[in-house]
């Protein structure tokens, strides 16, 4: 049997790169800055604490580095929630099981009604998400929504519960071109504290997920850990190790990271560890210099002008115009958002300010990405 996620990564791993983060000195940032190939230990000297002197030199890189992998494009998509039913308890999701919210979840006409809104607007590649009950929403749902999407699609990605090896590959045959799941924080003992009930609370499982994905020979796999639910420095080292790991092991799969920012939320949950805006920029430019290929995701959690500067430095994929509620674009815009969104600007205002930068957005470019 193939080795998985689990076997290479565990808590004295990460110990031991806390340890490291502590002795990195000026001299071996700049040393790891200097070189063409990044190993772990000099993305580690990256992101660490003493690397404050040469963040506009690291930005620079990685503005060059990006634009050599990617050119001067940036991929547009959508979330499309489909519904807010969920069986786990995550202390930091409004859609948390035991949060007594109406519970929608959108029928077939009602998914066309936000397609459409989508498509009319350029968007190609959608994304479904939505929370994890497969007892109210089995796989034969989704491939319902997968078939009737795909004659307006390029491409379709999931976010939903995690699946086994046999489900992606039901999935894979079902269309699906991408897949997302987070870990949302690789400290064990944070993730059990937080997952307090339903399937979630099994920390290796969901660690495998991203090797059941690779192995139905779906194309794309999201990662990404919720930042600040822990220490963020040990989170990314852990996201950028899974990427490396995953991209070494199926390498006819894209690999994409996600750096999403955990917020104080409206329940009064607050960050472990609050990631300041020049972390992420820290966190964006030395992820796109240890990993060159990697697509890297911002979404319309980060404020407007944070996000236009970051289209610079080597974020490859936004969404824009985005909602978190199922049915939020046109059947239910006031329905129960998972979290706020920060950028409300309309996709046309993306679209220029990209435009502006002397970017071109693109909404359908799978085949070039994926060759
Ligand atoms: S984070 Fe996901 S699994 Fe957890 S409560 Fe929210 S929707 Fe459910």
């Amino acid at each position: 049997m193939s080795s998985l996620f689990s076997d290479v990564f565990d808590s004295k791993l990460r110990d031991s790169w806390g340890r490291f983060l502590k002795n990195v000195r000026l001299e071996d940032v700049e040393k790891s800055l200097n070189k063409d190939v990044l190993d772990f230990e000099d993305f580690l000297s990256l992101i660490s604490v003493t690397n404050d002197a040469f963040l506009e030199k690291q930005a620079q890189k990685s503005r060059d580095l990006t634009l050599k992998r990617f050119g001067h494009t940036m991929q547009l998509y959508a979330p499309l929630y489909v519904s807010n039913e969920c069986y786990n308890a995550c202390e930091y999701c409004s859609f948390t099981k035991d949060n007594v919210i109406p519970r929608k979840t959108l029928n077939a006409s009602e998914f066309d009604r936000e397609v459409t809104f989508l498509t009319r607007q350029g968007f190609q590649n959608i994304l479904i998400l939505s929370g994890e009950d497969q007892r109210k929403l089995p796989l034969s749902y989704f491939e319902k929504l997968l078939e009737r999407m795909s004659p307006h699609c390029a491409y379709k990605g999931l976010e939903i519960y995690p699946l086994d090896l046999e489900g992606y590959i039901r999935m894979r045959a079902a269309g699906v071109d991408g897949v997302v799941v987070y870990q949302e924080t690789y400290d064990e003992k944070v993730y059990k504290e937080l997952h307090t009930a339903g399937p979630k609370r099994l920390f290796h499982k969901r660690l495998n997920v991203p090797d059941w994905i690779g192995q139905s020979g779906i194309r794309h796999v999201g990662i990404g850990a919720l930042l600040g639910l822990s220490d963020w420095r040990l989170d990314v080292a852990s996201v950028a190790y899974h990427a490396h790991y995953l991209t070494q092991t199926y390498w006819k799969m894209k690999v994409s990271i996600s750096v999403p920012r955990i917020k104080k939320g409206p329940e009064g949950f607050a960050p472990q560890d609050e990631v300041l805006d020049k972390d992420l920029v820290q966190i964006i430019t030395a992820l796109r210099l240890f990993l060159p290929d990697c697509g890297i995701v911002l979404s319309t959690r980060e404020p407007e002008n944070l996000r236009d500067h970051l289209i610079l430095l080597g974020v490859t994929q936004m969404s824009a115009g985005s909602t978190t509620n199922p049915g939020g674009y046109e059947v239910d815009p006031e329905s129960l958002k998972q979290f706020d969104i920060v950028d409300h600007r309309p996709v046309e205002n993306i679209v220029s300010v990209l435009q502006n930068k002397g970017y071109d957005p693109v909404w359908k470019d799978w085949d070039g990405e994926m060759s």
